[in-house]
């Protein structure tokens, strides 16, 4: 046992405020485990609201963990210490629950180091009743669990506001009755939004396509995604204050789901209907936000969407406090919004375009044009901003070499503008390869080539380097495609990912893939065939395959019609029945 290590922790628990101890040895003990550093996870609102739904039940205690720094591991190992909580610097492996929040891809890898380090065996078939059970949320889970079905022995489908509740009631009552690891996971299966992957055999065609689920007694034969249908029922804001995060904020989350449907956009489709909390249930968190003076950061998938953002924008700045977001739409921001976050101090305004052409624009169906980006940006310029940020995708379906040189003529007139306005701070273009996603129009589409992806890149980069205060930040590509064998891969596809974490990560990802007569290119470079069950298929999330369909084909005509947003009375994708 390290004792350097324990201290550590409680230096880190010192500077925080609101972390919940539980003194009730009968309470269910969860850990709550964040697969990424203290700095990165203390800024994820879906830590927060989980954390403080779980400790307010009444037989609950919930404590948090994360992945140690690289110095912290190796300490760990030497000293023979297993991974240990915040709250009590407990081991991980004396809860009976460990639940992982899967946000991204690449932290699949570290789900692996985490229970590595805490001893607990990674393989759900060789855990046994002394073992805590295993589960895992967040958006990775609800769009295809399956990758880490291997690992994982149930998933929360959707949101845990909803389905937390019903799984601690059966977890609880299950444990009382002294029920077995199988006839619990059994009953957990049984709850909506619980998918148990050792409750049903599958079988692939040849081509890892195909899936053909066989539920195993009683599990049903879909899981279906659960939502929160009124947002202000359950407060979502930062709980936990520290400084040692990567945003010193109060998060404040004002929306959830997104109804613009970008065709690429899994937060679009997954987290659907799009719901905006009352602006009287948020000024009762600004107040939280008053009482320690911190920064409100507003949280959402289109902050500029919510319909009382001027409004909120009002209170905020009323109340003392200054604000922040991410990015937003250029169609619907406001002058009041940039004004505000200029006042805030905010030097860089993002925005995302996604991609240079208007084709290609419309083949995503983004709904952003050329003018929006220009009249946003005035209205930064104005507001004394001088710095703008693009998020920007190439290797798009249907992507052509005119779609690459949009890119570069739209940040060469962009940057011209902010000239010919007296703007002499930087623009950055931040460029990500496509990744298909599960559940959304493009997840049939391939992923363009590396070499496509690198070409490009250096295209982008070749024409804009002499450009005076033109930044290209891009990703790596071989990041996004092990990103994307992960997002798109089946129950064989943790076997890949088990094998490369033991090769050294994901850099191992090609050379097992090698050994398995394989490679990322093979895996998603080609377009799946349109009538083909698929690895996700097991769960429903409220619309069709012919829904999705639907829009792909939409997006491979010459000319797209824009499909308009989510509006009251609407009931085009089934999810609002
Ligand atoms: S605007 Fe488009 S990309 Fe952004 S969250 Fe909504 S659907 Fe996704
Ligand atoms: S039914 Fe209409 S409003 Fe509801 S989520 Fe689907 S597209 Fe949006």
């Amino acid at each position: 046992m390290s004792w350097r290590i324990k201290e550590q922790l409680r230096e880190l628990l010192a500077d925080e405020s609101g972390y919940y101890v539980h003194h009730d040895n009968r309470r269910t003990r969860v850990a709550l485990a964040y697969p990424n550093s203290y700095f990165v996870g203390m800024s994820n609102l879906g830590l927060h609201i989980i954390y403080r739904l779980l400790n307010e039940r009444s037989d609950t205690a919930c404590e948090r963990c994360f992945l140690p720094e690289k110095r912290q591991q190796e300490e760990y190992i030497k000293h023979r210490t297993r991974l240990m909580t915040m709250e009590t610097q407990s081991d991980l492996s004396s809860f009976d629950i460990v639940a992982f929040v899967m946000s991204f891809e690449m932290d699949y890898f570290n789900i692996l180091k985490m229970l590595e380090l805490g001893k607990i065996n990674p393989l759900a078939s060789e855990r046994d009743e002394r073992d805590p059970l295993i589960i895992a949320g967040g958006p990775c889970a609800t769009f295809n669990p399956e990758p880490m079905s291997m690992f994982v022995d149930a998933f929360v489908i959707g949101e845990g506001e909803v389905i937390m509740p019903s799984f601690m009631e059966v977890y609880n009552k299950a444990r009382v009755e002294g029920k077995s690891r199988q006839e619990l996971l059994d009953l957990l299966a049984g709850i909506p939004g619980v998918y148990v992957p050792s409750c049903y055999e599958v079988q692939y065609a040849s081509d890892g396509y195909g899936a053909h689920f066989l539920p195993i007694s009683d599990a049903p034969p879909k899981v279906s995604r659960q939502w929160l249908k009124n947002l202000d029922e359950f407060p979502g804001e930062t709980v936990i204050y520290t400084d040692n995060t990567e945003f010193k904020l109060h998060l404040v989350e004002i929306a959830r789901g997104c109804g613009r449907h970008c065709r690429f956009c899994m937060a679009g489709y997954c987290f659907r209907r799009p719901r905006n909390r009352s602006l009287p249930a948020i000024e009762k968190m600004l107040l939280n936000a008053k009482k320690d003076g911190r920064r409100v950061g507003l949280m959402g998938a289109a902050i500029s969407d919510y319909p009382e953002i001027d409004n909120l924008c009002r209170d905020i700045l009323g109340d003392g406090l200054s604000m922040s977001v991410a990015s937003f739409r250029a169609d619907s921001v406001t002058y009041e919004l940039v004004d505000s976050l200029a006042k805030s101090g905010l030097k860089t305004l993002t925005m995302a375009p996604e991609a240079g052409s208007k084709r290609m624009r419309a083949v995503i169906n983004k709904g952003i044009e050329e003018e929006h980006l220009l009249n946003a940006m005035a209205m930064g310029i104005k507001t004394g901003i001088r710095n703008f940020r693009l998020y920007i995708m190439i290797g798009l379906p249907g992507e052509s070499h005119e779609d690459i040189q949009g890119i570069i003529d739209m940040a060469v007139k962009l940057k011209t503008f902010m000239e010919d306005h007296g703007a002499t701070g930087r623009l950055t273009l931040s460029i990500n390869p496509f990744i298909p996603k599960p559940f959304t129009p493009f997840q049939w589409a391939p992923m363009a080539s590396l070499k496509y992806i690198q070409g490009a890149l250096k295209e982008i980069n070749g024409a804009l380097k002499k450009k005076h205060n033109i930044e290209i930040i891009a990703e790596s590509p071989r990041d996004a495609y092990v990103q994307a064998v992960l997002a798109r891969g089946n129950r064989n596809t943790g076997v890949y990912l088990w094998e490369a974490y033991k090769n050294g990560g994901s850099k191992g990802m090609k050379a097992v893939l090698r050994e398995h007569g394989t490679s990322m290119e093979e895996l998603v470079g080609q377009e799946i065939p349109p009538d083909v069950d698929l690895p996700w298929d097991i769960l429903d999330m409220g619309f069709s395959r012919d829904y999705l369909r639907k829009e792909y084909m939409e997006a491979q005509k010459e000319a797209p019609v824009h499909t308009v947003q989510c509006f009251d009375g609407c009931k085009r994708c089934g999810v609002c029945e």
